[in-house]
């Protein structure tokens, strides 16, 4: 079955806005990641997809305004995304990337590790686009222990997150491919720009394995149609 993740980012902004966008979203094949406030009540508002969360920090005790791999994992989060672009522009290094990946495994949930090239590493050509995604699988996986636990990898070009510029099929599965190539037992999908007019290509291919959606998870019957066409919409 197809993987659908919906990120919703920093939003939406009230806690209503929040529980009908979960119940709305509750199909299988979904992971609904909310951010970090909305999550305990978005949880309780799915019974078919599994909650997920934007970012852990990896580990407890004395750092103020993180939240622990301990306590998503108690409030019943078995997806984590790790590594986003908005994180690593925010200052996320290839080691602190890491670190947030071996904790989610350590703790029993399924990182959703993000990586993909900046437009200028794009423009350089294909094999460049190529060494730099590998690159920062390799660093990402550096910590944590072969076999430890499913993985989840999304492969987002950042020129095509929030732009409306997708990848093509050909050029996300020729990237996919590579990653599947690496960790074979991963699920692999895309993400960037992905909407109900451009998912059934995406989801139609063997390679790919689901999709990251941002933007157009916020609109319940867009999101609704994407999933449809992963045949997840119960
Ligand atoms: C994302 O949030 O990772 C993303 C792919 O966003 P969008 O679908 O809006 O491009």
């Amino acid at each position: 079955m197809k993987l659908i993740v919906a990120n919703w980012k920093a939003n939406p902004a009230t806690l209503e806005e929040a529980r009908e966008l979960a119940a709305r979203s509750d199909l299988e094949g979904v992971v609904v990641c909310p951010p970090f406030v909305f999550l305990e009540e978005a949880g309780k508002l799915l019974s078919r997809a599994a909650l997920g969360a934007q970012d852990l920090f990896f580990e407890g005790g004395a750092h103020t305004g993180q939240v622990s791999p301990d306590e998503l994992k108690h409030l019943g989060v078995r997806f984590v995304i790790v590594g986003h672009s908005e994180r690593r522009s925010a200052g996320e290094t290839d080691e602190i990337v890491a670190k947030k990946l071996a904790a989610a495994l350590a703790f029993g949930m399924t990182p959703i590790l993000c990586i993909g090239e900046p437009r200028a590493v794009r423009d350089a050509g294909a094999s460049a686009a190529d060494s730099f995604v590998m690159g920062q699988l390799e660093r990402a996986l550096e910590g944590a222990a072969a076999g430890q636990g499913a993985l989840v990898v999304a492969y987002e070009p950042i020129w095509a997150i929030g732009s409306g510029l997708p990848e093509t099929r050909e050029g996300a599965e020729e990237i996919i491919g590579r990653i599947k190539e690496r960790i074979p037992s991963a699920r692999v999908l895309y993400g960037g720009s992905v909407t109900s007019a451009n998912a059934g290509d995406f989801l139609g291919s063997q390679v790919i394995d689901g999709v990251l959606v941002g933007g157009a998870s916020l609109d319940a019957e867009e999101f609704v149609k994407i999933v449809m066409q992963a045949g997840g919409a119960a």
